[in-house]
C-alpha cells in the first residue's frame, strides 16, 4: 500500500470565476456554484478533480489574484503585498455542466466547527456562508488523484469522511469498467446523509453511511472504529480521504489485510490544527 499524493495536472492558468449560487445542501455543507466562460480547464477531468482556491478575505473589498500559469504561483502568491493577499485552500469538483458560453461548477464546502466553542472555524468554511452570487473566486486546476487505471475490471472500494465525500460522488459518477464499486462514508449527522450523483452503473455503488453525531468526535474516527468489519478488495483497489489520522489507519489496515502494493491508496486532505492536540 502506499500514500499517494501526486496528480495528473493538466497545466493551466489562474483563472477567474463568479460565484452563481450558494446553497445550503445539509447541515455541514454549503454548495458554491462557480462559472465563467473558459471551460478548458474542466474538460476530460471528472473523477476527484481538485483545484486551488483563492478567496477574498472579509478585510479584502476585491479579489486579488497571482495571475499567471500554474507554474510560480506559490512564489507569486507568497510575493503579494500582505494587505491583498488571497486565501487559498484545497476543494474537489463534485460536479460539472456545460453550456454554450460558460461552464457551471458546484464545490461542495464543509462547514467543520471547533469541537469546543461550536463555532465555525476556518477562512474556506466562513466564506462560503458568507459569499453571494457576483463574487469573484480564482482558481487554479490541479488535476487529479485518483488512479482510474488501477479500477479496471476490479472491485473498488472507496472510504471518505465529509471532506472527500464530493470527490467520491465524482468518482463513482466518472468510474467506468469497474467490476463493483463500495463507498463507505462518513458524515458529521444523521441529517448529512444525501442523494448522491453516482452514476456508476445506473447508481450500482453499494454505500454504507457512517454518522458521528458528536460534535467532539475527530472526522474520521467513525472509519477509524470500523476498520476491523472491513472487507477489503483482495485484488481491487482502495482509496481513502479525508482527516490525516484516519487515511493512516486505512493504510495501516489495508496493508495488515494483504492488499497488493500500489492497490490501496490514500491522499489526507487536512490535519487537525496542532494548537489543539
Ligand atoms: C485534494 C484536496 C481536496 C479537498 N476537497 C475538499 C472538498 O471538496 N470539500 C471540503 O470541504 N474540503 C476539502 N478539502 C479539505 C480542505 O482543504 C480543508 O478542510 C481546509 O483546511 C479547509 O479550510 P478552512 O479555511 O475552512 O479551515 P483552515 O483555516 O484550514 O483550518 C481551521 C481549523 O479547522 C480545522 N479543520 C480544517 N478542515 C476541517 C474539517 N474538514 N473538519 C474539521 N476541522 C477542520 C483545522 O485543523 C484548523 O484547526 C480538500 C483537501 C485536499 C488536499
Amino acid at each position: 500500500m502506499s500514500s499517494d499524493t501526486s496528480s495528473v495536472i493538466t497545466r493551466t492558468d489562474v483563472q477567474r470565476m463568479r460565484v452563481l449560487a450558494a446553497t445550503q445542501v445539509c447541515p455541514s455543507f454549503v454548495r458554491i456554484t462557480l462559472t465563467c466562460a473558459d471551460s478548458t480547464p474542466f474538460h476530460g477531468q471528472g473523477f476527484d478533480q481538485w483545484l486551488r482556491l483563492f478567496i477574498r478575505r472579509e478585510d479584502q473589498a476585491k479579489l486579488s489574484l497571482p495571475e499567471g500559469p500554474c507554474e510560480g504561483w506559490y512564489t507569486r502568491w507568497q510575493k503579494m503585498d500582505e494587505a491583498i493577499r488571497p486565501v487559498v485552500r484545497n476543494y474537489t469538483i463534485r460536479d460539472v455542466r456545460y453550456a454554450a458560453n460558460n461552464v457551471e461548477v458546484d464545490i461542495d464546502f464543509v462547514i467543520h466547527r471547533n469541537p469546543v466553542s461550536g463555532g465555525v472555524e476556518g477562512l474556506a468554511a466562513q466564506w462560503a456562508l458568507r459569499t453571494w452570487p457576483g463574487d469573484e473566486v480564482g482558481v487554479l486546476n490541479q488535476g487529479l488523484i485518483f488512479d482510474a487505471s488501477r479500477a479496471t475490471g476490479r472491485d473498488v472500494l472507496l472510504l471518505a469522511d465529509e471532506t472527500g465525500l464530493p470527490g467520491v460522488e465524482s468518482i463513482a459518477r466518472s468510474l467506468s469498467g469497474a467490476a463493483s464499486v463500495r463507498a463507505i462514508l462518513e458524515v458529521p449527522t444523521l441529517q448529512d446523509r444525501r442523494p448522491l450523483i453516482d452514476a456508476v452503473s445506473g447508481g450500482q455503488m453499494d454505500v454504507t453511511w457512517l454518522t458521528r453525531d458528536d460534535l467532539h468526535a475527530r472526522p474520521g474516527s467513525a472509519i477509524k472504529a470500523a476498520l476491523p468489519q472491513i472487507t477489503w478488495p483482495a485484488d481491487g483497489y482502495a482509496y481513502a480521504t479525508g482527516e490525516i489520522s484516519m487515511t493512516r489507519a486505512v493504510q495501516k489496515a489495508a496493508d495488515t489485510a494483504g492488499m497488493p502494493d500500489g492497490q490501496a491508496r490514500t491522499c489526507a486532505y487536512w490535519r487537525p490544527s496542532r494548537k489543539r492536540g
